[in-house]
């Protein structure tokens, strides 16, 4: 079991540590975007896609 909670652990590490998601950009992806059930992406505000929500 120690090595599934290993996993959970680096798991929880990427979710906490999410920049954002355009290339070359180093910055905080502070915004999430989540499209149905694929894992969230995020961008730093300059980079956040149009976001059209209904
Ligand atoms: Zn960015």
């Amino acid at each position: 079991m120690s090595d599934e909670q290993g996993a959970d652990r680096h798991k929880d590490k990427a979710l906490y540590e999410h920049y954002c998601d355009h290339s070359d950009c180093t910055k905080w992806g502070g915004l999430g975007f989540a499209a149905g059930k694929d894992e969230p992406r995020w961008f730093c505000f300059e980079h956040r896609p149009e976001w059209k929500g209904r």
